[in-house]
């Protein structure tokens, strides 16, 4: 398949999802890294993104929680090429109710090319990349190719 190239800004627009047990961990990251992430525009699911305004006092744009329909929004702006980057922690050793949505959001990040971080080594990794501060041309497979597919309308006798 051919690919495009889609322009990631030197600011980037960063989504931030932690399931409840890897919530201290993000934060501790986050802490970690404020001066870094002020920089960039973040996204949260609801409740990570409080977390993240009380504890460090960054301004997020809050989605809906996670369970309720916030992983699906992140995943939808991915597709629509409205975010750049996600950091996902999620539980490894917890049932999620959402576990479909929560397969669906990784399975994006990948179709979209989008770097993803699901732990804190991989997060260290990506923030501290010379490329975060520059324009980076993400090369996207050219779906057109996929939509425009020929489809058989024949039934069979
Ligand atoms: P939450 O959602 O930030 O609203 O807890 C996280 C998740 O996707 O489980």
């Amino acid at each position: 398949m051919q690919e495009i190239e889609v322009v990631m800004e030197s600011s980037k627009k960063i989504a931030l999802v932690a399931h409840d047990n890897k919530k201290a961990d993000l934060l501790a990251w986050a802490k970690y890294n404020r001066d870094l992430l002020e920089r960039h525009t973040l996204f949260a699911t609801g409740t990570t993104g409080r977390v993240f305004e009380m504890e460090l006092r960054l301004t997020v744009n809050r989605l809906m929680s996670g369970p309720l329909g916030g992983d699906q929004q992140i995943g939808a702006m991915i597709a629509k090429e409205e975010l750049d980057f996600l950091i996902f922690f999620w539980d490894p050793l917890e049932p999620q109710p959402h576990d479909p949505d929560v397969k669906a959001l990784l399975r994006m990040a990948v179709v979209w090319n989008i770097p993803t971080a699901c732990n804190r080594a991989s997060a260290d990794f990506m923030i501290s990349s010379p490329l975060m501060d520059r324009v980076y041309q993400r090369l996207v497979p050219d779906y057109e190719t996929y939509t425009r597919r020929r489809i058989s309308l024949r039934t069979e006798e």
